[in-house]
């Protein structure tokens, strides 16, 4: 085991250790002094999105993760066992543990008061060292409960999340509008030998990254329990996901989710993440999301009155991708006000707001802000998603002290040039809404906006 990176995350105040285990597996500690309790989680590159290479049903990744998790195996030989390994009593905590399956990851994970780090450590390598001789004893029992999921979700073709996926990423990724679990038929498929390729294919130890949230540094007898543990799993070579570029095209689709009551919108604009840290870029981000925030809210809201809440984020839709997003939502009879009003605010306000002297006292406590941080709340997922960044071999160094020079020095025409950048990329709209595609698109087809981008 050689630890391999070491840092400390001023903004949050928690130190980061890498190791790289001689199994394979990679290790992420995260020392959090302000937290009582431990998280860790054992994340396997895998997950739906490399089922169509294996060959297997829809939703094997997901039926394999339902045994895996909360069945009896090799240390816990029956439900009782297992179960009462969990409780706590006078003397120690009680464990939760859960599983999760995503697209690119298979996920295990479990949560307890600090004291309690060693057994929840036992039982994660329990569920992960899982016996395949005792599939056949569970399949039917998980395909029923795995079916009952299904049904309570809403049809395919009335989910939103689906459809989304589907005409955003659909033609570079090849969605097929299905969720993770799968789907009647496929679910239904499912044989333990599909369940057995899958775990041979993925839980691996080089495909593995550990991901401890702790209130201090592991002991060396804790690393080596890991080390041992990790040791046990077949080698296997770590399973890349191969980031795709979004054709940022104009495009727009209007969903129709009839018990809704009001328009929903957002506009989309994908660019690929930066597989290093780029700290301008995320200092500019922080900045670009502020002054959205603001004008929506001043403009949109207070003077106008035509929503409630504008958000509007940087988000990572787990694909190596980065989303500039702007959502919101507007009832009925406003929609058309609604597009003008956010035609005028991008095509004029922002950079009107931004070049006028009434901005300098804004953009300087906006600058204040970004150094003088306040506490933010645990994150359960911290170490996690140092993790994922390790699996899919970005930089997961993120050292804020780097950011707060750039953050001072930033310039009002710096933030607007960014803005302008981003606004040149060709945006897709997405709208929610109880009405017909057609009544929504054509009324959209109207607005400057549409005519804006239409060629
Ligand atoms: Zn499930």
């Amino acid at each position: 085991m050689r630890s391999t990176l070491h840092w400390t995350d001023t903004n949050r105040n928690i130190t980061n250790k890498i190791y790289e285990l001689n199994s394979g597996a990679k290790l992420v500690e995260a020392v959090n002094p302000g937290s009582i309790e431990t998280y860790i989680s054992f994340a396997f590159g895998g997950g739906y999105i490399h089922e169509h290479a294996m060959r297997l049903p829809i939703g094997t990744a997901h039926f394999l993760e339902h045994i895996m998790a909360g069945n009896p195996n090799k240390v816990f030989k029956n439900k009782k066992t297992l179960d009462d390994f969990k409780k706590g009593n006078l003397d120690k905590a009680k464990i939760w543990t859960n599983a999760t399956t995503s697209w690119r990851l298979l996920e295990f994970y479990g949560y307890t008061h600090h004291t309690a780090l060693k057994r929840l450590l036992k039982f994660l390598f329990a569920e992960i060292d899982y016996p395949l001789d005792r599939l056949e004893e569970f399949i039917e029992k998980e395909r029923g409960i795995i079916l009952s999921e299904y049904y309570g979700k809403d049809k395919k073709e009335k989910s939103t999340g689906i459809a989304y996926d589907k005409f955003f990423f659909g033609s570079t990724y090849g969605f097929v509008g299905e969720y993770v679990l799968g789907n009647e038929d496929s679910i239904k498929q499912i044989s333990t030998a599909d369940l057995t390729t899958y775990y041979n294919n993925v839980i691996t130890a080089d495909n593995l990254v550990i991901s401890i949230q702790h209130p201090k540094p592991l002991t060396k007898a804790e690393l080596k329990s890991i080390e041992e543990f990790t040791n046990k799993l077949a080698k296997g070579k770590l399973i890349t996901f191969k980031a795709k570029k979004i054709p940022n095209k104009f495009k727009y689709y209007a969903f129709q989710k009839e018990d809704t009551n009001d328009i929903f919108f957002s506009v989309n604009r994908f660019e690929p993440t930066n597989p290093k840290v780029d700290y301008k870029e995320s200092v500019l981000d922080f900045f670009y999301n502020r002054v959205i925030s603001e004008l929506t809210f001043k403009k949109l809201r207070e003077e106008k009155n035509l929503i409630y809440a504008g958000g509007n984020n940087i988000g990572y839709p787990g694909i190596k991708l980065k989303n500039y997003y702007f959502n919101s939502s507007v009832r009925i009879e406003n929609f058309k006000i609604f597009l003008d009003e956010l035609y005028e605010l991008f095509e004029h306000g922002i950079e009107d707001f931004l070049t006028s002297k009434e901005s300098d006292s804004w953009f300087l406590s906006e600058q204040s802000t970004y150094i003088y941080r306040f506490n933010q709340n645990y994150d359960p997922d911290y170490a996690v998603n140092i993790g994922a960044d390790l699996l899919f071999k970005q930089d997961p160094v993120f050292d804020f002290n780097n950011c707060v020079p750039i953050a001072k020095d930033l310039t009002k025409k710096d933030l607007l040039n960014y803005f302008k950048k981003i606004s040149s990329i060709e945006p897709g709209f997405w709208f929610v809404s109880p009405l017909p595609k057609e009544d929504v698109e054509n009324a959209f087809k109207e607005s400057k906006l549409f005519k804006k981008y239409q060629k």
